[in-house]
């Protein structure tokens, strides 16, 4: 079967009989046949992602075409070609090879969604230097405790991040040779006004206040990228040769620094078509911040290689802005996480109806389980439903989802990408045993050998070798398989809760507080109980005009205890404002427990709001 055709068979629209062409479209894909579609770089180089994203195109014709459209904060649109983003990239390649970088050596960035990122990104892959990008919001700890383990040689921020940020833990950073400043690239963009009639885009900014440090490493970007030469040839790229470094979302504990190769961009490539349904004349968004593994595979990576046209907003989460983002700038695939969905939905019904969101064709959310309820309000109130799918910052890519074609089960993570083996096991002395029962529990495992796998844990070599047993990646996560294939998540191993000898998912007992109708947020733990083990313990936010109180806990109590039985249901909830999460949109069920039960908080540097 032709690639195309696998394409066009998956993705062909809702209600099609599908489950047949999704085992047919399954055999006939290969990895192989997904590398194929790659153009290598010229000379039989080998595989770089930024000759696939960018210059590719670049060489087939499509240079002109908007590759990223960066909407500022202040209201201004720039807008970058695949030439100019190719260009810039060259430069910055051009650069570190200037600044004496070789090959290999880490560049960490530390920057919101401006156009400097993607410069610095491309530029580091073209080099074959290995990007680390950071949350912009990370204190000086993070930074610090993430900089200790990869060492980076260059650090690419703003003046004001740096001064905040950089500056005092800069004595503790020897290996870093130079801090790359980027406001000057980030004021003077090509802004244009969003729309006629509109206020013109912001002048550039003054410039920033000088940074007081004698440090000589500090350069700026604009003037290194004005000296570098335009011409960058891209030096041969082992696919195995590291491209990125991303540090989870540490939701369970400290963050693990994963390695990825630049073969992945063939998963990237593969899965945005096949999973984001994404077409080379869209204009995609993905609403992930770079910091996560989502905002490179999906935010960069993927749909550049596909050919889309790129929105990056430099603005965190506003519903009225995101409502307009999707309307104005005729987005026809949206890629987020369910904590933006639960606030869209917080912000109510009525909000979208101002919008004309009729060019958005397909929404996708990663991240955590998608609740049931969030589904059917996409249906209802957005006229889309959404697509869950599950992956990791260790699979580098999508791995389970609900595609375009096929009937969603709202609640389900979908079922397994072609090319992608995934099963339920139970660890069974030194191997690993397939459960084979439908709907029976276990731990969600994945057979190694897709190409966006990660390649280890940076200096954690016996964490790595842990996570793979008989030739099966064991991804933490517990889920279970019904008759049909498609995948269910329970929860976390760490976060399932024993109580009198049943095993409870938090998130089958989270999603049933949250189908009535005061509750928005719901984090469920499991806290000591000298009969049944562990009692089940939830944690509600709830919507505007709802009330916590003595009777609103009663009503809540018995909505559970109806829809799950005496056994499952929580014993005790308690009222909270907000839920603590990582900031990529995970609720931190260790720390409601560690705080619970007055325990240590543990590795709070992903914590929003936090470190
Ligand atoms: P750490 O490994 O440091 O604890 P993390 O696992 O949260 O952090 P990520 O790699 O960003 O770091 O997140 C992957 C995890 O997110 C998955 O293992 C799973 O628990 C959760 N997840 C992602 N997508 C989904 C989904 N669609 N449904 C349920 N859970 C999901
Ligand atoms: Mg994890």
């Amino acid at each position: 079967m032709e690639w195309a055709v696998i394409h066009k068979v998956l993705n062909r629209g809702a209600g099609a009989p599908n489950l047949g062409d999704y085992e047919q479209v399954r055999k006939a894909f290969s990895w192989d046949q997904a590398r194929n579609e790659l153009a290598g770089l010229p000379g039989g180089g080998g595989i770089n992602i930024a000759y696939e994203a960018l210059d590719r195109h670049v060489h087939e014709g499509r240079g002109e075409r908007v590759a990223l459209r960066w909407l500022a904060k202040e209201g201004g649109v720039g807008d970058f070609s695949y030439a100019e983003l190719a260009e810039l990239s060259s430069r910055f390649a051009s650069a570190l090879n200037d600044l004496g970088v070789q090959r290999g050596e880490r560049v960490f960035t530390l920057l919101g969604r401006v156009p400097a990122l993607y410069v610095a990104a491309f530029g580091s892959w073209k080099h074959r230097a290995v990007l680390c990008p950071l949350f912009s919001a990370f204190g000086p700890e993070p930074i610090a405790a993430r900089m200790a383990i990869a060492e980076p040689a260059v650090l690419v921020t703003s003046a004001q991040l740096f001064r905040r940020k950089v500056m005092p833990i800069l004595g503790q950073l020897p290996y870093l040779r130079h801090v790359i400043l980027v406001d000057g690239l980030v004021a003077p963009m090509p802004a244009v006004p969003l729309a006629a009639g509109e206020s013109p885009a912001p002048a550039a900014q003054s410039a920033p206040e000088t940074t007081e440090t004698s440090d000589g490493r500090i350069v700026d970007f604009q003037e290194l990228l004005d000296s570098a030469s335009p011409e960058y040839t891209i030096g041969p790229t082992d696919p195995e040769d590291l491209a990125t470094l991303h540090f989870t979302s540490g939701t369970t504990g400290r963050p693990k620094a994963a390695m990825h190769v630049h073969a992945g961009v063939t998963a990237h490539r593969a899965t945005a078509m096949l999973a984001l349904d994404l077409r080379p004349d869209d204009v995609y968004w993905c609403t992930a911040d770079p910091g996560w593994v989502t905002g490179t595979s999906y935010g960069i990576i993927g749909p550049l290689a596909v050919g889309c046209t790129l929105i990056a907003d430099e603005e965190e989460f506003d519903a009225e802005r995101w409502y307009r983002t999707l309307a104005e700038q005729h987005v026809d695939v949206w890629y987020t996480a369910p904590t933006a969905i639960r606030m869209l939905m917080k912000a109510g019904d009525e909000l979208v109806k101002g919008y004309d969101l009729s060019a958005l064709r397909f929404i996708a959310s990663v991240g955590e389980p998608l609740n049931p309820e969030a589904v059917v309000w996409g249906q209802r109130v957005l006229g889309l439903a959404i697509h869950d799918n599950w992956w990791q910052t260790e699979t580098g890519g999508i791995m389970i989802a609900n595609y375009a074609s096929m009937d969603i089960k709202p609640g389900s993570m979908g079922r397994p990408l072609p090319g992608i083996e995934a099963a339920v096991v139970r660890r069974a002395g030194q191997g690993v045993e397939v459960i084979t029962e439908a709907g029976r529990e276990g731990e969600l495992a994945l057979r190694q050998g897709w190409p966006s796998m990660f390649r280890g844990y940076l200096k954690e070599d016996e964490r790595y070798a842990k996570c793979f047993v008989g030739g099966w990646y064991l991804s933490g996560d517990l889920a279970r398989c019904d008759e049909d294939g498609y995948f269910w998540f329970v929860g976390r191993a760490d976060d399932v809760i024993k109580s009198a000898g049943h095993l409870i998912g938090p998130f089958e007992v989270e999603s049933v507080l949250m189908e009535h109708p005061a509750v928005i947020e719901a984090g469920v733990i499991g806290v000591p109980d000298p009969i049944a083990r562990e009692a089940v313990k939830a944690f509600v936010a709830l919507r505007p005009g709802h009330t916590a109180g003595e009777a609103l806990r009663k009503e809540l109590l018995a909505h559970a205890r109806k829809r799950l039985g005496p056994a499952v249901a929580p014993r005790e909830i308690a009222f909270r404002d907000s839920l603590p999460r990582t900031r990529s949109g995970k609720i931190m069920r260790r720390l409601l427990k560690a705080r619970e039960l007055g325990l240590p908080e543990g590795d709070l540097s992903t914590l929003e709001g936090g470190a």
